[in-house]
Parts: structure tokens; C-alpha cells; sequence
């Protein structure tokens, strides 16, 4: 690990202002101190925000609102997001170890790198970590990649369980830094790779995720994260879905879907809620809309079977959601 220098602000307008050239923001370090011993990640100088105030859990008449320092674990646990938002404790709890979501917080899950091996391992060329060095998975061991919204430049997926979750729900985030406030849906936040795989999302240089806003939604309460993987604990998706209906009688009345392990970021899915919204609750209307999601997927040598497995892991959410209803 390089050297660096380190701050402890206790003012977000401090720690946005301090906030120079080569510094990173510093949480619960679950990522960040890896990648810096593996030398993924070289910050000359990091910004300690734990003593920030951004932390609590409030469910008001709008909705959820998450302080981005609050830890995984507690927000897993908390029984209004268990009662309520049940998709994003079982996202949460299916993420990482019980150590490590006790210590890494709610904004740092959302700012999470991607877990190719390539971008983890600097003797290998990476566009995401070097841009213009090349994309050694394309043409390599791409098993837990991508299938949409890939490029090429970089066929990594995005992380986070629960920026899956949230992303179905039509969670927003708020952005602070010394000039300014601004709300993101989080959906718009994340970027495809394109020419610039470097550039993962909508964050400037100095600006910090302060709040997670989860609207108030009639399908949030009946909702579920399904996630498929090689094992059953501490391991990345293959697939997973985030699924959320609000029925009336045996008919769809809304709907909400998401999907990762298969994306270059969260991957939401407008087409399959278009079309569920409406349709009679049973499996044939799961199994229709569910051939939607992967519209436009591009496998790669050894993931196409990740095509078939999110179409089936969808139908098997959504069957488990009218079991519910
Ligand atoms: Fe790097 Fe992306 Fe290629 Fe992985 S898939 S080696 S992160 S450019």
C-alpha cells in the first residue's frame, strides 16, 4: 500500500471544500482498503467522513430515508425496511458477510467497484482501471460478466445487491458538495461503460451521496430480492432480481423490476413491468414478460447461460411474490 495523508472533517461543507486532486472519501473502507492494498486504487490523501451527520433510518409519509453512513446491517434489520421494504433487507442480507456489513455503509454499497479479476489485478491490462490499456475478459475467462449493456471497452458488471433494490423501487440519492444539492434517481446516476469504462457514474469530483429516498409504494410491502450464485453465502450474483407487485384480485395492478449479476450497472426493466402491469397473476404472465429482460443481451463466450438463468430467475421471484399476494 502507498502512502497517504488523512482528515477527519466533521462538517460535510469541511470535507467537500478539502476534498483536492488524487483524494478519496473514506466510510467503512470494505472496498477502499482493499483496492489500496492491491494497489487497484492509489488516493494520496483520504477523507474520513464517519463523524459526518448523515446517518438515520425514517420512514415518513413519503417514504424511506437512509443517512448514507448508516451501516448494511442496521439497515437490514430495521423492522419498518423489513415490514415495508422487504426487497432491500433481503438484498442487503444477501450481501457480503455479517463482518463486513456491520462495518461498510449504505453509500459506499452504491459506490462499490466491480469484482472482475482482471480490474483487481494490476499486472493485467484493464480500460476501467487504466482506460486504453484493453479488455483482457472479452476475449478471456468472462463467466461472471456481463450480458447487457456491455461495450467494447468493458464487459463488467455492477456489484451491489442493493443498488439493484433500490433501483426497482425507484430510489433517488442526494448529492452534496460545497456549492450545491442535487437529487439523482439512481437509475440515471449509474453509467453504461461505453468508450469511458473509467467513468462508472454521475458523481463529480468532491461530491459526496449523503441520503438514499426510497418513494412510498403500494408493491414495496409485497416485494422480494432473489439472488442465484455459486454458493450460498458471501458470493456475487450470477443473477439476481429485485421484484415488487401490487395486485388487486388476481391482476397485476403495478409493477416493479430489476435485475443484476447480468448488467453493466443495476439493470432496470421497463419493458417486463409494462408487461405484467394489467395481466392476470399466474405463470404464464411471468414467463411472457420475463422473455423481455435480456432484449439486446450480448453473451460472451462463457456466460450465455446467464440468459436463460435471469429469464427463470424472474418467473421463480415473481412466483414467489403470488404465493404472497
Ligand atoms: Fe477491465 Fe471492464 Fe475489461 Fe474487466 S471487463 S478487464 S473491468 S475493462
Amino acid at each position: 500500500m502507498r502512502p497517504f495523508t488523512y482528515q477527519v472533517p466533521s462538517s460535510i461543507q469541511k470535507a467537500t471544500s478539502d476534498f483536492g486532486q488524487d483524494a478519496e472519501f473514506i466510510a467503512g473502507g470494505t472496498t477502499l482498503i482493499d483496492l489500496m492494498k492491491l494497489e487497484v486504487m492509489t488516493p494520496s490523501h483520504l477523507v474520513d467522513i464517519n463523524r459526518l451527520p448523515i446517518r438515520g433510518i425514517q420512514i415518513t409519509a413519503d417514504g424511506l430515508r437512509i443517512g448514507a453512513l448508516e451501516k448494511m446491517g442496521d439497515v437490514a434489520e430495521h423492522p419498518e425496511v423489513v415490514s415495508k421494504y422487504p426487497v432491500i433487507s433481503q438484498a442487503l442480507l444477501k450481501s457480503a458477510s455479517a463482518q463486513l456489513r456491520n462495518m461498510a455503509s449504505m453509500g459506499g454499497n452504491l459506490l462499490q467497484r466491480t469484482r472482475c479479476g482482471y480490474f483487481r489485478d494490476v499486472s493485467t491490462p484493464c480500460n476501467k482501471r487504466q482506460p486504453g490499456s484493453g479488455c483482457p475478459a472479452i476475449d478471456g475467462w468472462n463467466r461472471t460478466h456481463a450480458i447487457l449493456g456491455t461495450s467494447s471497452s468493458c464487459v463488467a458488471t455492477h456489484p451491489s445487491d442493493l443498488a439493484v433494490a433500490l433501483v426497482a423501487l425507484d430510489a433517488s440519492i442526494l448529492l452534496q458538495d460545497r456549492n450545491q444539492d442535487r437529487v439523482l434517481k439512481l437509475d440515471d446516476f449509474y453509467r453504461v461503460p461505453g468508450e469511458t469504462p473509467d467513468k462508472e457514474n454521475q458523481l463529480n469530483p468532491g461530491e459526496l451521496i449523503t441520503e438514499i429516498r426510497v418513494p412510498r409504494l403500494p408493491s414495496a410491502q409485497r416485494s422480494v430480492y432473489l439472488k442465484v450464485r455459486d454458493r450460498e453465502s458471501y458470493e456475487f450474483a450470477l443473477a439476481s432480481v429485485a421484484a415488487a407487485l401490487d395486485v388487486d384480485g388476481d391482476q397485476i395492478r403495478d409493477a416493479r423490476i430489476a435485475v443484476g449479476g447480468v448488467g453493466t450497472k443495476p439493470w432496470n426493466l421497463p419493458k417486463v413491468r409494462d408487461a405484467l402491469i394489467g395481466k392476470p397473476l399466474n405463470q404464464q404472465t411471468f414467463e411472457a414478460a420475463a422473455k423481455l429482460a435480456t432484449e439486446g443481451a450480448q453473451p460472451l463466450r462463457h456466460n450465455a447461460f446467464k440468459v436463460e438463468l435471469v429469464q427463470r430467475t424472474i418467473v421463480r421471484a415473481l412466483m414467489n411474490l403470488e404465493t404472497l399476494a
